[in-house]
């Protein structure tokens, strides 16, 4: 594909923070931002040239949106399969449609990560509440149900401790059916890799990040990893190798669950810039945002390093007011916040990357705040 050179256009599908984190490192380079989001003012409308208003599965409003850009990227992967072949066929795309159509339905996913050679923990998909019951006795519990579709930040998933977790599972999830069952693999840390390929080919890896979810939400990520030099260039080679397996494009997150004895299971892939990366932001010389934009336009990729330490921690509507008030405590940090305007519980509204200091400082430094303490987080949401 040819370059794409500041200046153009780039056209983005959802108008999410992700969407907006892309655009301020596109922006900054000179390029104009086009985008489709079926609501105005959305956290990328407000600072994009163009704004499509279109539902994701709008053929016409991929028209317009292809019509106003010289290269198309998304920013989530929930976008409707006609408008992903579309593109494929009408416009410049170059990450093209299959690792969307692989990452919008888990139980694709685990089969192309297991075809590539690479573990997942261990799995059966469910049609029926029979099914259910037989899968998790093979399985044996704890175990997890999940929808194959629409399901992120621990939505649409539900852990049986034992047979009688099944029935009720199976009435909250059946509607979504088919449903898969994964064992609950008991992990000693949480990892991800992100990296980067650009449609000349060059490929690059961010560091490795440890992350510790709330309640199935990301709450901080941590920077350097802290894990054995061994594990760290395992956790690399499994998602370059997936990497390769898919012909990636872009920019791949690759989610993976670490044990005790040093199995790694991956547990889902992005094929887009994740929340586990937004260390780079403050901590890498290039970030992961200005690594895709790069990529897709073909222009030469960014140097990955990590400068600094980093603890990424994450502001969902519950602790924003708090951390508004207490940005004293914060004074060396990085805020970023994504122009939403409803701060739900539960919902992401940004992140504070800390980089100063040591990591044990710097976790201290967010554990003595009272901004994310965890039982004020459980009361908001009640
Ligand atoms: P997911 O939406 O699949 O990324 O799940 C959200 C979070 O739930 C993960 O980051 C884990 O903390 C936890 N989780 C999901 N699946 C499993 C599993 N099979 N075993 C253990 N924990 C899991």
């Amino acid at each position: 594909m040819t370059r794409i050179l500041p200046g153009k256009t780039i056209g983005i599908l959802g108008g999410g923070q992700l969407g907006r984190m892309m655009a301020l490192s596109a922006k900054a380079m000179g390029y104009r931002i086009a985008v489709l989001e079926p609501k105005a003012g959305s956290p990328l409308g407000q600072i994009a040239d163009t704004e499509v208003i279109a539902a994701y599965d709008d053929i016409d409003g991929a028209r317009r949106l292809a019509e106003a850009s010289d290269v198309i990227t998304y920013e989530f992967e929930n976008i409707g399969a006609n408008v992903a072949a579309w593109l494929e066929e009408n416009a410049p795309f170059p990450q093209g449609s299959r690792l969307l159509e692989i990452s919008q339905d888990r139980l694709r996913e685990k089969e192309a990560i297991t075809e590539a050679g690479i573990e997942v923990a261990p799995y059966a998909p469910v049609h029926s509440l029979d099914q259910l019951k037989a899968a998790a006795e093979r399985l044996g519990y704890p175990c997890i149900v999940k929808t194959t579709r629409g399901g992120y930040d621990g939505k649409g998933q539900m852990v049986l401790q034992g047979e009688q977790d099944a029935a009720e599972a199976w009435e909250k999830l059946a509607d979504s059916a088919p449903l898969v069952l994964e064992s609950k693999v008991a992990f000693s840390k949480e990892l991800s890799v992100i990296l980067t390929r650009s449609t000349q080919g060059e490929m690059r890896a961010f560091p490795v990040a440890e992350n510790v979810h709330r309640n199935g939400i990301l709450h901080e990520t941590i920077v350097p990893a802290r894990i054995t030099a061994d594990t760290e260039k395992k956790a690399v080679a499994i998602a370059s190798r997936l990497a390769e397996a898919f012909a990636l494009t872009g920019t791949l997150a690759v989610e993976m669950f670490l044990t005790e004895d040093g199995t790694i299971y991956v547990n889902e892939i992005a094929p887009r810039p994740h929340n586990s990366g937004h260390f780079t932001m403050n901590a890498c010389a290039t970030s992961q945002f200005e690594q895709h934009i790069r990529a897709v336009c073909g222009v030469p990729l960014g140097k990955t390093d990590l400068l600094k330490p980093c603890v990424m921690v994450n502001i969902l509507g519950e602790h924003l007011p708090r951390i508004l008030a207490g940005l004293d405590e914060f004074p060396e940090a990085h805020l970023h916040l994504y122009g939403k305007d409803a701060a739900k519980p539960g919902r992401k509204m940004g992140h504070l990357n800390v980089t100063s200091g040591r990591t044990d400082e710097m976790l201290e430094l967010i554990r003595s705040s009272s901004i994310w303490r965890e039982q004020q987080a459980m009361g908001a949401k009640q």
